[in-house]
């Protein structure tokens, strides 16, 4: 199958594109580049022995994204590309409305415009659209209300491709709302080596077992078992598999679809706990210090993700420590 992955050399699309290839899918990559680098290209190439399509080119640059459609006769695509900093996302927000909402619209339309058949479209959102938690843990049907602007980038796209599914026929669409994956490839080559510095949780872990710097730790008195915020940490190739499931089930659909599933683990561990994990099985310690609760940061959530298993006959099966020892593996020979 020919499979278009945007924001393929990104953390989670570079896994995707490795583990669908490895499956005899023919993959073509689409990457600005703007969190990526030519560098995973070359550890993917490595990895799958043979070169991937690649495009160095933005989602919105619609005239390429037509002629890529046409060249490689698409008709799936996994949409990871997007800016993904809570932090950033309340600052840049033109920019973040810009690359999320409205690329992804771009990317719609010229789908719309040049597949004549059924299109598949698996779209990377976040657990960030449920917010505050009138219940736990969050199924699908959790009431939707984003507590930072990042979450509602991501809303407005999975109401845009809802409304997408219902007003044109031949749209499958399956949403993922991902927890929060941390891990790395097994052959801890590719993993999660972002440009600048790191904003999410375990390459912030990272360095500070090496001792560059201090794990920053945001909030001790989270009403949670230790003060900690309680997270769901999900092992990206797990996390992956739940994409190739969800292709699969819409391909398999007998009629047009649009679902939604939450990707996660359905269990909570503390950032402690995942502290604790990562020093016991990479023997390392992380020095942390604690600084104060961030605006929206929410003290515990977690995945039921019992939809994902009845339906795309999927779960997540590598274990915290798995999840642990993977990424400090690929740091290591990353830096
Ligand atoms: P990432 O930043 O590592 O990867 C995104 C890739 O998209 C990068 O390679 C970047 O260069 C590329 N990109 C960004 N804007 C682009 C554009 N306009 N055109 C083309 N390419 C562009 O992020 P990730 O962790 O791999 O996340 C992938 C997707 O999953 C994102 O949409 C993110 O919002 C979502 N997500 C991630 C997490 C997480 O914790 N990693 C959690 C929930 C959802």
């Amino acid at each position: 199958m020919n499979i278009l992955v945007t924001g393929g050399l990104g953390y989670l699309g570079s896994h995707a594109v490795t583990q669908l290839s490895e499956e005899g899918n023919e993959i073509v990559v689409v990457d600005n580049l703007s969190n990526s680098s030519y560098e995973v290209l070359e550890k993917i190439n490595r990895i799958i022995k043979k070169d991937i399509n690649f495009f160095k080119t933005d989602i919105r640059n619609i005239e390429q994204i037509e002629q890529i459609l046409n060249q490689y006769k698409i008709n799936s695509v996994m949409h990871f590309a997007g800016l993904k900093s809570v932090r950033k996302s309340e600052i840049e927000k033109k920019e973040y409305f810009d690359v999320n909402v409205n690329g992804t619209r771009a990317l719609v339309n010229v789908m719309e415009k040049n597949i004549k058949g059924d299109k598949y479209f698996v779209f990377s959102s976040s657990a960030c659209v449920y917010g505050k938690p009138e219940y736990l843990p969050y199924d699908e049907k959790h009431p939707l209300s984003p507590e930072n602007y990042y979450g509602e980038t991501k809303l407005e796209v999975e109401r845009y491709l809802k409304e997408i599914h219902q007003r044109q026929d031949k749209w499958n669409v399956a949403i993922l709302r991902y927890f929060n994956p941390i891990g790395a490839h097994a052959s801890y080559t590719i993993g999660e080596s972002p440009i600048g510095n790191p904003e999410n949780l375990m390459p912030n872990i990272l360095n500070a077992a090496s001792n560059e710097k201090i794990l920053e730790i945001f909030g001790s008195d989270h009403e949670t078992k230790d003060g900690t915020a309680v997270r769901d940490f999900i092992h990206v190739t797990d996390l992956i598999d739940g994409h190739k499931n969800a292709l699969n089930f819409l391909i398999n659909h007998p009629k047009d679809i649009f679902d939604i599933f939450n990707l996660g683990t359905g269990c909570g561990n503390s950032i402690f706990e995942l502290i604790k994990a990562f020093e016991n099985v990479n023997n390392k310690k992380v020095n942390f210090k604690f600084s104060e609760k961030r605006n929206g940061d929410l003290p515990i959530y977690f995945a039921d993700a019992k939809k994902a298993k009845k339906l795309l006959k999927w779960e997540a099966k590598l274990s915290i420590s798995e999840m642990c020892e993977s990424s400090w593996e690929f740091y290591k020979n990353y830096k």
